[in-house]
């Protein structure tokens, strides 16, 4: 139904803010354990996914392009790639990966002040 469309969109554009954000803070230098959380992560990330069919479709993606966690330039790019998988398979436009870095800085880095307003 239309409800249930609409609701899986706005669950869609959340789950993504929440997705590249997570890559766009995650470290330059991980340590190993760091990696491997984030591997966990973006693995219970498909699992849980509230939308059964999409985790469903996720599993795919995720089977032919692992995880890139060695770096956040990796990860950051990794999300990229897969979303595009998405977008493709929606046949929605293809997001120009090069500027994924600044499109996700949430200014929000430790130390960083949080902005007025
Ligand atoms: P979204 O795709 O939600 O993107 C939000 C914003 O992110 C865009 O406006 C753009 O600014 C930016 N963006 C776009 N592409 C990229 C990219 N490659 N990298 C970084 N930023 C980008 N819906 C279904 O109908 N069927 C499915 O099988 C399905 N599977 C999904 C699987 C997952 C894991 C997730 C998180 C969502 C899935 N969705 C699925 C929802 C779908 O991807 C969209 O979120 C939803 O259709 C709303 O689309 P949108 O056009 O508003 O933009």
């Amino acid at each position: 139904t239309a409800k249930v469309l609409f609701f899986r969109a706005e669950l869609g554009r959340a789950a993504w803010k929440l997705f590249h954000t997570t890559f766009a803070r995650f470290p330059d230098k991980p340590t190993a354990e760091e990696s491997s959380a984030l591997n966990a992560y973006i693995h219970l990330f498909q699992r849980l996914y509230p939308c059964g069919e999409c985790a469903g479709h996720f599993r795919t993606i995720l089977d032919k392009f692992p995880p890139q966690v060695s770096s956040r330039s990796a990860a950051a790019a990794w999300g990229c790639h897969v979303h595009n998988e998405v977008n493709k398979s929606l046949k929605k436009e293809i997001f120009d990966c090069s500027n994924i870095g600044d499109f996700y800085d949430c200014g929000c880095a430790d130390g960083e002040a949080p902005e007025e307003g």
